[in-house]
């Protein structure tokens, strides 16, 4: 039996037990937007339609957003997959994690799947990481036409999983791909490009990856282009796993820029019906601008794997935007220790919320045990809130879209 609170609550509800905290997050008027397209979705359980209709908000907008497609720990239910989230930063779409199935989410939401060309693995846990060789023969078909290849980073292991899964199915990723691992100690043997030893028994459409070792300031950095930096810093959980931080390389766009690339949402956003920049006055302009966060620093979003221990990122993480954290723990006086050192309570979620001081924080990666009881994930969030001492936290559910402001 599911919950009145996972499948029966009504859209209204939804937005009643969330709106506080999207107001904290979002100025009013978009907290407004984004009310009135979440009363489109429904969130009882269904398919096909009733999933795209989820995605009519988000459907054609640039900027950055977070779609969660997978919510649930170890194992999918009825209503939640596992762990997989996809962040879009314009044109670019990365995943981080591919539990099994993933690909058709993702095919239930409006994301180009040719535009992901990077997926990031927290660790090497079924739940994680069952998707990706079913992922890459599927996508690789797609990416064809582009001449790109797919690079995944992960764990070391990543690489002999990958090519055994492929070559055991006589699966072909025609687009070719490539993997990085995150090495865990320093090696002076281990160059940037994948050793010989590990080349010599290669995919047929593996192209050579990097070995990625720590840095001198605890992280590893893990890949940079002109928009975005991901960094990776080690979590402490039952297998090696990281956590990432995904950081804009440049500052946010400038008015021209983002009205000129999305006027049709930014002026639905302002409730301006002017379509052409010059006919905006500069009160209007500097109000806009207040709006959209303009001149600000770079958004960051940290998407942490499984873990009990995230220190290692206290610096790295410091003032994220939004904060993906699992809650796997619901009562912690009732696992036992093995859990405790392996896993995070919503408590303590909240408590490495307020130590970075992020500005939103989503939990995920739910434990069954929350299937049938209905006040359980309000009482998760409430801990949250309760350790973070901010107002910022909601529960993630498959299918859930944030835009980061
Ligand atoms: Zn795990």
């Amino acid at each position: 039996m599911m919950s009145k609170r996972e499948v029966d609550q009504t859209p209204k509800e939804f937005i009643n037990n969330n709106h506080n905290n999207i107001s904290m997050f979002m100025n009013r008027k978009i907290a407004a937007t984004l009310s009135r397209a979440l009363m489109k979705i429904s969130i009882r359980g269904g398919a096909g339609q009733e999933e795209m209709r989820r995605f009519s908000s988000a459907k054609g907008k640039q900027g950055m957003q977070l779609v969660f497609l997978g919510t649930s720990a170890a194992l999918p239910t009825i209503s939640r997959n596992t762990s997989c989230i996809a962040l879009r930063h314009g044109i670019t779409t990365y995943l981080f994690d591919c539990g099994e199935g993933s690909y058709r989410q993702l095919q239930k939401t409006p994301f180009r799947i040719c535009k992901i060309n990077k997926i990031f693995i927290t660790h090497m846990h079924g739940d994680h990481v069952m998707g990706v060789p079913g992922f890459l023969c599927s996508i690789g078909r797609t990416l064809i036409k582009y001449n790109q290849p797919i690079e995944v980073y992960g764990p070391q292991g990543l690489r002999d999983w990958l090519r055994a899964s492929l070559q055991a199915c006589f699966g072909r990723v025609e687009s070719k791909y490539m993997v990085h691992e995150l090495v865990l100690k320093e090696d002076k043997s281990l160059a940037r490009v994948a050793t010989q030893s590990s080349a010599k028994n290669e995919h047929e459409d593996e192209l050579p990856g990097e070995d990625i070792i720590c840095s001198g300031d605890g992280l590893w950095h893990v890949c940079k282009d002109n928009n975005l930096e991901v960094k990776a810093g080690i979590l402490q959980h039952n297998v090696p796993c990281w956590g990432y931080v995904v950081e804009e390389q440049i500052g946010r766009s400038n008015l021209e820029q983002i009205l000129d690339s999305e006027p049709r949402c930014n002026m639905e956003h302002v409730a301006l019906q002017k379509t052409d920049i010059s006919s905006i006055s500069r009160s209007e302009k500097e109000k806009l601008s207040n709006i959209l966060g303009l001149n600000k620093r770079s958004r960051k979003v940290v998407i942490l794997g499984d873990t009990c221990d995230s220190r290692s990122l206290l610096v790295a993480a410091k003032d994220a935007d939004v904060l993906v954290h699992e809650a796997t723990i619901v009562r912690e006086h009732d696992v036992p220790e093995s859990i405790l050192r392996t896993h995070s309570s919503s408590r303590m979620a909240g408590e490495f919320a307020k130590a970075i001081n992020a500005k939103f924080l989503i939990l995920t990666h739910f434990s069954g045990y929350i299937l049938g009881r209905d006040t359980v994930l309000v009482d998760l969030v409430n801990e949250a809130k309760n350790a973070s001492g901010k107002d910022i936290v909601i529960a993630a559910k498959d299918f859930l879209t944030v835009r980061v402001l």
